[in-house]
């Protein structure tokens, strides 16, 4: 027997678990569809786990710097895997405390893989699933490249399963997952080699940012290898990787290559096709600005969009679609516009809004603005290893209207979001001159440039 729901979300991530509670809460029944832990790529192999990694990258840091604010300290050993067990443990407890939640909530959890069957049927394991309202969210899936010996290499799922750390790693890429690995394995005292396909990493922020980050991580120790492209991965009798590239370098000793080198959408097993659903060529289904798929009824929320893949992201976008289904909220959706972002890099970096670049090819190089700034913070006045804090502010126009706010220094994680809600109101520079600055800190440079 075919059992019905109002609401069935193929994928307990961000973005499933969302669209399923909210449409609890309007008093719908719903269920998720998940074949692996519940917590989608967030919770388990992603910004959870990283940022657990971060931290413990940021103790290591204080510990360095503590003998120079007058602390006699002896760092015997660092645990990695106690950190691991711990991070897991954390993370159990929080997919232990989802499946209470869905439980009180009235959600059904269906574990398997789901595939449709027509526009309104699921099947899970033989079982069918039918629904007013399908929602697609089944997040998606590291890339390896197709050269010879990538299998020797792992992706991001593979790092967090590390139970020994890396002495000696190649991180591939020069995405967000990149920089934040290396720079977290760098910290934590491996060494690390990034190679960049392209002169720089962070290709869509703004150079400001990825300029110092380059500069920082390279005074960190972080051996930045632009480009450079792997084209084979030999395995040595002693387990070592060596790494043949382009122009005829070989790079070689690893124990562990990590390819952060993207990711793809998982959508090849869903049967999409019974449903008439539709893909790009590479998978990912487009949606209206309602998150409405080309079939109705049926909705995409999340990375398998192909918009801004970003955990915040997925979870407001359901939101507001089942406020809209549901909810009695017709019109609701989400704002693509000034969606801020932090990369979990050494030092962080927060930015919200248009780069530089993009405000002066959108709105002319002449109404464009910059105001910006690059100093030692406080905590880094007196000790041995400092880190650059850089600010910029775009500006456009003669009231002068920020249009991004680009942050890369100690804090600027934390520092953001309220800046990115003046962002959102239309904030003018003025505006910023006229907040009173908070002393001492870094962010009140924000409301001081000249
Ligand atoms: P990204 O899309 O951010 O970056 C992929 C990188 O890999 C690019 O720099 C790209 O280079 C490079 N690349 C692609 N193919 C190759 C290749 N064959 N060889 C070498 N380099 C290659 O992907 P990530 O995997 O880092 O992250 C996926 C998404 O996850 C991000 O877009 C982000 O939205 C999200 N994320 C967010 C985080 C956060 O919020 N802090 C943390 C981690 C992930 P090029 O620029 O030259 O194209």
């Amino acid at each position: 027997m075919t059992k019905h729901y109002d609401l069935i979300a193929i994928g307990a991530g961000s973005g499933g678990l969302s669209a399923a509670e909210r449409a609890a809460l309007y008093g719908k029944k719903a269920a998720v569809i998940e074949v692996g832990r519940i917590g989608g790529t967030c919770v388990n192999v992603g910004c959870v786990p990283k940022k657990v990694m971060w931290n413990a990258a940021g103790i290591a840091g204080a510990l360095r710097d503590a003998t120079d604010y007058g602390f006699d300290v002896l760092v015997n050993d660092f645990d990695w895997e106690q950190l691991i067990n711990s991070r897991e443990r954390y993370i159990q407890n929080i997919n232990d405390w989802y499946g209470g939640y869905l439980k009180d909530s009235g959600i059904d959890l269906i574990p398997g893989y789901g595939r449709f069957v027509d526009a309104h049927t699921l099947e899970v394991d033989g079982q069918r699933y039918s629904a007013d309202h399908i929602v697609v969210s089944p997040g998606g899936a590291p890339l390896i490249p197709a050269i010879p010996g990538a299998e020797y290499g792992i992706d991001s799922n593979g790092f967090f399963a590390l139970r020994e750390q890396p002495k000696r790693v190649a991180v591939v890429g020069g995405g967000y997952i990149a920089v934040e690995l290396a720079g977290l394995l760098n910290a934590l005292g491996s060494e690390v080699d990034l190679l960049l396909r392209r002169q720089h990493f962070l290709g869509h922020f703004d150079a400001m940012l990825r300029e110092t980050l380059m500069e920082e991580m390279v005074n960190h120790g972080v051996n930045i290898l632009p480009n450079i492209n792997v084209e084979k991965v030999v395995k040595g009798d002693d387990d070592r990787l060596t790494l043949h590239c382009s122009g005829g370098h070989t790079l070689a000793g690893f124990d562990t290559l990590i390819w952060a080198i993207g990711r793809a959408p998982q959508t090849a097993n869903l049967n999409l096709g019974a449903a008439g659903v539709a893909c790009d060529p590479h998978g990912y289904i487009p949606t209206d600005e309602y998150q409405n798929t080309n079939v109705p009824g049926i909705y995409a929320v999340g990375d398998v969009t192909g918009r801004v893949q970003l955990t915040p992201v997925a979870i407001a976008a359901a939101r507001r679609l089942a406020d809209r289904l549901f909810g009695g909220q017709p019109e609701r959706k989400l704002d693509y516009e000034n969606i801020p972002t932090v990369v979990f890099s050494h030092p962080p970096i927060g930015t919200v809004g248009l780069s530089e670049e993009e405000a002066r090819a959108q709105y002319g190089a002449e109404s464009v603005k910059v105001y910006q700034t690059r100093f030692t913070p406080m905590y880094h006045a007196f000790t041995r290893h400092g880190s650059k804090t850089a600010m910029k502010l775009v500006c456009v126009g003669v009231q002068e209207k920020v249009v991004g706010v680009h942050i890369i220094g100690n804090g600027a994680d934390e520092m953001l979001q309220g800046f990115a809600v003046a962002v959102k109101m239309g904030a003018t520079k003025r505006d910023f001159d006229n907040t009173v600055a908070l002393h001492p800190t870094s962010a009140e440079e924000l409301v001081t440039m000249r």
